[in-house]
């Protein structure tokens, strides 16, 4: 019998009970950190930091054109910091340190890539490439892979990372799938829509990811003022692939979706 796991994403510390598994944010995009979350998979922002490119605006990836701000690019959602500066990396290190202390149930990595493939082609990061002889490309891929084996030493819990949803051509974001694995034990996968009026666009994602991914991994769904219906049919339309489903920021919807899995769990069909 398969059986689904349904989590929430979450910005609350608070957690209702009945789910199989919580992601919390202990450091979100603006920056803020907050107390570790006993029992959930903390959620760490890692390169998407607001305030960090506010108070050190030195650190900022640059992509030769302009800063890796909002108020330069407007394609970014957040301003991202450039992977060259390891005081930066000891910050969350630490970070991943002190929380790994409590009893946390994992740590979840989100903005480990670059923000974009024009990125980061800043002084320190050309020096790196030069010095190392490697191509902008491998030097993207390098830079991530090494940050997450680095946080992969420091804690023995579960560990998760987020990828784009993109699963054919991951190495434009700095990614390369199959070295990540090794160093992570699922990947999470945001196919987020405000409305979930049209799937045939989810139904070929999470495609795509179920026949690329060997490791485990869950497809997560945005719930905020979605309508429940719709988000009944992308939950379902998701379960044909996994039976790994996230429900983020509306939890009350996401127990909607939990009981109607529940009810379906003997008929999935999943590698997991
Ligand atoms: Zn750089």
């Amino acid at each position: 019998m398969q059986k689904y796991n349904i989590g929430i994403y979450s910005h609350n510390a608070e957690m209702p009970e009945g789910f199989d598994i919580y992601f919390n944010y202990m450091k979100d995009v603006t920056g803020i950190i907050n107390k570790p979350v006993i029992n959930s998979h903390n959620i760490i922002s890692c390169f998407a930091d607001n305030k960090t490119a506010k108070q050190n605006p030195e650190l900022v990836a640059y992509s030769g054109k302009n800063r890796a701000l909002r108020s330069e690019d407007k394609t970014l959602y957040c301003d991202w910091i450039c992977h060259s500066h390891k005081e930066y990396y000891s910050k969350i290190f630490e970070l991943v340190k002190i929380a790994d202390k409590s009893n946390v149930a994992g740590f979840h990595l989100d903005s480990i890539t670059m923000p974009n493939p024009d990125y980061c082609v800043c002084d320190t990061c050309l020096k790196e490439m030069q010095d190392n002889n490697v191509n902008i490309n491998d030097f993207r891929i390098n830079q991530t892979i090494n940050f997450v084996k680095q946080i992969s030493k420091i804690t023995q819990k579960e560990l998760s990372v987020t990828l784009y949803p993109d699963p054919f051509y991951q190495e434009r974001y700095g990614i390369d799938i199959a070295a990540l694995a090794r160093y992570i034990d699922y990947f999470l996968i945001p196919l987020y829509d405000i409305s979930y009026q049209s799937l045939y666009w989810l139904d070929s994602l999470a495609h795509g990811f179920y026949k690329i991914l060997k490791k485990p991994f869950y497809i997560m769904l945005y719930a905020k003022d979605v309508d429940l219906e719709n988000l009944k049919k992308a939950a379902k339309m998701v379960g044909r692939y996994t039976n790994n489903i996230i429900i983020s920021y509306d939890d009350d919807k996401a127990y909607e979706i939990y009981k109607m899995l529940k009810k379906l769990e003997n008929k999935v069909r999943s590698r997991f």
